[in-house]
């Protein structure tokens, strides 16, 4: 069957006892396992993937699925080339779609097509173009890449091979395997699963479902991140003209992005800064001198970000705690920002007195009165809790990083089995600096390898289109060579 990619798919339900072979398997077909695959398509040589995902299209995942115009990238075309070596390459594909008709909004922008910030949908498409590109040019070579539409419940290997389980019961054979599993949101955890939390709220990304409440009535929100602010987004795309109430442990909203000119790269000139401390208070130096002179503080800020793997992997576990508890959340304020339209809708909402944001902790779902959702919270510097209800939840309180919590059957499996180990602080999985997973005992598989969001205790950050991109081309690299050992 043909995809609406194009891509040839094998549908779920087609159980077989025949073990299907193919040179390397992918498991996840987000962005991550789709820029592998199309690197290693576009690498010389012949060789055969397998990419297993039971969403209907490759390329896409959680992010790039979105369907709101108003769910946009978080940074604009210039910042998210899936091109490592060619950082217009999304500049470039948007100006042709946008010359072909796509996305005729754009032009009410008046910005140049690098300042914009694409439709997250629309970067999921371009994804999936660039990905058809390099089945072109693997074809050349006899290279091929299918999409097998199911879950890997299970994964087991041998000094040869990695063997797969999938949902419907297929069996798949493989030289190696790469985990591209990406991020497992926090609600799906058996903790907050017990809370009942999942079931009683509603999707960030659901206008539809909020089209249904009352466009009065209170919405509570868990979480004040990027996805707090996408749902604020599809309230207003719903209709939803009533109070928002924010609840997060430190009340911090993200900062809104902009386009900072060039700093010096104080980290690249300066290899005695090492600890959390030490970063902060260099940034903070380097922040006030930019506003002294007039400069935007992102300017500095942005320049850190290209040292944070190396900073990261060569703390201790004491600084890496250090920097969770301490800067974690200024970090993720100041560093992952929010599209302008977006802030600009948070900031008008919240001038307004419309949206309120308060630090406080969840402390669990209590029951529900007059069809209401009542949670309970504390107030940041109160002894006693309070309980609040409103119309619907939205839990955007964040992603489980610890596989020992992510209640999905190839997770357990791999800890199981002993063939993965969980990263620094429990983030993710560990791994090798090339990716190579590391097992219970800490030794490195010769045949399986990790990419992505599960390499968060490795690189911290390891997420971004940017950080996917590169880890894809190396990682392609790596896997290529071994094939051919
Ligand atoms: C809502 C949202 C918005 C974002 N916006 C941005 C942004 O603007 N800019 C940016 O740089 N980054 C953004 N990100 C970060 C984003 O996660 C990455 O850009 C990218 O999606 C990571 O790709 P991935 O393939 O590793 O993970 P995912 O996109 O999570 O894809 C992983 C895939 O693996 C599949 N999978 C999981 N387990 C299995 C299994 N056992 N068997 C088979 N398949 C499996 C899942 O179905 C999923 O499709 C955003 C993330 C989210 C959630």
């Amino acid at each position: 069957m043909i995809s609406e990619n194009g891509m040839s798919e094998i549908q779920s339900g087609q159980a077989t006892d025949a073990i299907r072979h193919a040179d390397i398997l992918i498991v996840g077909g987000g962005l991550s396992g789709t820029m592998l695959a199309a690197q290693l398509l576009r690498l010389p040589g012949r060789r055969s993937v397998l990419v297993i995902e039971p969403r209907a299209e490759l390329g896409r995942g959680e992010a790039y699925s979105a369907v709101e115009l108003g769910h946009t990238l978080n940074g604009n075309a210039a910042r998210m080339s899936v091109d490592p070596d060619n950082a217009d390459d999304l500049t470039q594909w948007l100006t042709d779609y946008i010359a072909a008709g796509g996305w005729p909004e754009s032009d009410e922008q008046h910005v140049p097509i690098s300042e914009l910030f694409p439709p997250r949908g629309i970067f999921g498409l371009y994804v999936q173009q660039r990905l058809a590109q390099a089945q072109a040019v693997g074809a050349l070579n006899g290279s091929t890449v299918e999409h097998v539409r199911a879950e890997v419940v299970d994964l087991q290997t041998d000094d040869d091979s990695v063997r797969l389980t999938l949902s419907d019961g297929q069996r798949l054979q493989g030289d190696f395997a790469v985990l591209a599993t990406g991020m497992f949101p926090a609600a799906r955890t058996p903790q907050t699963e017990s809370s009942g939390l999942n079931a009683a709220a509603l999707d960030p990304w659901d206008v539809a479902a909020m089209q249904q409440l009352d466009p009065q009535s209170t919405v509570l929100i868990i979480g004040s991140g990027l996805t707090m602010v996408d749902a604020v987004v599809s309230l207003e795309q719903a209709g939803h003209r009533g109070p928002i109430e924010v609840f997060s442990r430190h009340g911090l909203l993200p900062h809104v992005r902009r386009q900072p000119p060039a700093w010096a790269d104080f980290l690249a000139e300066d290899h005695s800064i090492r600890t959390p401390r030490q970063l902060v208070r260099e940034l903070r130096r380097h922040c006030r001198d930019a506003i002294a002179q007039g400069i935007d503080w992102q300017a500095p800020l942005d320049t850190v970000r290209a040292h944070i793997a190396r900073l990261w992997s060569q703390a201790t576990d004491v600084q890496r705690r250090q920097f969770v508890r301490h800067v974690r959340p200024w970090w993720e304020s100041h560093h992952h920002r929010s599209p302008p339209l977006s802030a600009e809708l948070v900031a008008r909402l919240h001038g307004e007195g419309r949206l309120r944001i308060q630090a406080a902790s969840f402390k669990g779902l209590e029951p529900s009165v007059n069809g209401e959702v009542s949670i309970r919270i504390r107030r940041r510097g109160e002894a006693q809790t309070t309980v609040v209800s409103g119309a619907a939840l939205i839990n955007s309180s964040g992603i489980e990083y610890d596989w020992r919590r992510v209640a999905r059957p190839l997770p357990q499996r791999l800890l199981a089995h002993g063939l993965i180990k969980p990263g620094h602080l429990a983030l993710g999985i560990a791994a090798e600096v090339d990716g190579a997973v590391l097992d219970a005992d800490g030794r490195a598989a010769s045949r399986l390898f990790a990419m992505g969001p599960p390499l968060r205790g490795m690189w911290w950050e390891s997420t971004a289109v940017t950080d996917v991109a590169s880890q894809a081309k190396a990682l392609a690299v790596r896997v290529a060579t071994s094939l051919t050992l």
